[in-house]
């Protein structure tokens, strides 16, 4: 019997989508090429980096932070082995967990790489090489993305690695070069950084993590360089020399100029990722790709090909487990008739170091180049009495606010746990709130979020631990 709905790829676009569209009463199917659920961001993305960030990070604490606190442990060690089963349990843990959300939906799950055939239909050959051929009256394209590659420099995924190699290294690299100061570079840097590796990070561009507000970010940089980190901006690496055993890195001016050498144990290519769309079958059956090889959809998800859509990171727009999740869950309830929905404007984006930092809406640089007129308010951790109490004081809390209408337009959080306290803040954005909205809701003492508050009232000048 056909499908209602067939979904290629199982990550957070995809499973969500598959999820959403069960719930609604639709005959679902999952096609999925790799042996487990869950995609990037269960795999080899979120979940894995963050096990090791927070692993890292007690190890960390336990060698500076915990003394102080009057904790007495010796010197802590690390077993790297360890660390690296206690990620791969969390792992293990979450995809276990999406083929019991399939049983309990009452998905069908074929597994294999799926390539659409003709609208409506789906090839499936598993990795024995048979090949299965299923129907439905609409397809979700979910593939995602893959590591992004620089010419000339070729990932082996031992000592020249992605992401994917970075998380999964057997021994600590005394030196470590990353190239791209984006999230992943800056969160996997800081992961070998706290385990001992000499770290320095490579940037094309004259600034880190481009997107986010560049003074938050100059902060940042300042505090990732306190910790041992070092930024090399407005540089590319041009090549990696691998031969005798020993990485040299090759590192030219942005601008051009005379290169340097670096040496390494360890090279690792974060400069993005690409939209995977391999052996789908797109240019056979019509769907049209846009210059970056992105699936172009409609507002509906809607790709040119009628019964055939596309979310996640295979279409524009951040390449974020969350947007992907929203993007699915939209497209299921758009299949069901429903007024399936994102909200592009309160999409929160975090780099998970520490300091953690958040951001929703619009940065400082987006406002003046949009001509906005606003109050900016912030607010330091430093003066916020529970950051003082744990002793982690680093980082503020910026609001911006339309000066006419004092409508809440961006805010951005540089602070001990930031990526909780950002949920607040889309919320807010999401309920189109005003500063003064903020500013006026009860917030529990002492905790971070009062930041929030402070800096939602400093927008008017008054807030009242400043
Ligand atoms: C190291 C790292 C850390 C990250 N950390 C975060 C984070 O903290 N927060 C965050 O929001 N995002 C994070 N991301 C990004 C996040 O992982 C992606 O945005 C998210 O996984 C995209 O979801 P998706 O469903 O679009 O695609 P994916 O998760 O990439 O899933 C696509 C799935 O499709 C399958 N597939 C592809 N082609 C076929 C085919 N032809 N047939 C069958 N199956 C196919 C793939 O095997 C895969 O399972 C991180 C990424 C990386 C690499």
């Amino acid at each position: 019997m056909p499908y209602d709905l067939i979904v290629i790829g199982s990550g957070p676009g995809g499973y969500f989508c598959a999820i959403r569209a069960a719930q609604l009463g639709m005959k679902v199917a999952v096609v999925e090429k790799d042996k487990t659920f869950g995609g990037t961001c269960l795999n080899i993305g979120c979940i894995p980096s963050k096990a090791l960030l927070h692993a890292s990070e007690l190890y960390e604490e336990s060698g500076h932070l915990f003394d102080k606190m009057g904790i007495k442990v010796g010197q802590p060690k690390v077993d790297l082995a360890a660390m690296m089963k206690f990620k791969d349990e969390g792992v293990d843990g979450n995809v276990k967990g999406v083929a019991f959300l399939f049983r309990k939906n009452k998905i069908d799950t074929f597994q294999g790489a799926g390539r659409i055939a003709a609208p409506g239909k789906v090839e499936v050959k598993t990795a024995d090489g048979k090949t299965e051929t299923i129907e439905a009256k609409a397809i979700v394209i979910a593939t995602g993305s893959d590591v992004a590659r620089l010419p000339g420099i070729d990932i082996d995924e031992r000592r020249i690695v992605s992401s994917t190699g970075a998380l999964v290294l057997d021994k600590v690299p005394q030196r470590l070069l990353v190239i791209g100061a984006g999230v992943i570079g800056l969160e996997l840097g800081s992961v070998w950084r706290r385990l001992g590796s000499q770290v320095t990070v490579v940037e094309f561009l004259d600034r880190i993590l481009p997107g986010i507000d560049n003074e938050v970010c100059r902060q940042f940089q300042r505090l990732m360089e306190k910790q041992g980190i070092t930024f090399k901006l407005s540089s590319k690496v041009t090549a990696v020399d691998a031969a005798d055993g020993k990485l040299k890195a090759r590192i030219e001016p942005a601008a051009g100029g005379a290169a340097e050498t670096l040496d390494a144990d360890v090279v690792l290519v974060s400069v993005g990722r690409v939209p995977f769309t391999q052996g789908l079958g797109l240019e056979e059956v019509g769907v049209k790709k846009d210059n970056k090889g992105r699936v172009v959809v409609d507002g509906h998800y809607a790709t040119s090909v009628p019964g055939i859509y596309a979310i996640g990171d295979v279409i524009a727009g951040p390449m974020l487990a969350h947007k992907a999740e929203d993007e699915g869950v939209a497209v299921a309830e758009l299949l069901a008739g429903q007024a399936g929905h994102v909200n592009y404007d309160a999409i929160p984006n975090v780099v998970y170091t520490h300091p953690e930092l958040a951001a929703v809406g619009l940065s400082e640089d987006d406002c003046r180049e949009r001509g906005l007129q606003v109050r900016v308010g912030v607010f330091p951790f430093a003066a916020n009495a529970r950051a003082r109490g744990m002793g982690d004081i680093e980082g503020e809390v910026k609001v911006i606010a339309d000066a006419a209408s004092d409508r809440v337009l961006g805010i951005h959080i540089l602070g001990p746990h930031a990526s909780d306290m950002i949920a607040e803040a889309a919320l807010a954005m999401e309920f189109a709130a005003s500063a003064e909205d903020i500013g006026r809701s009860v917030h529990a003492h002492p905790t971070l979020a009062e930041a929030l508050k402070e800096a939602a009232l400093a927008t008017d000048g008054r807030p009242l631990n400043l």
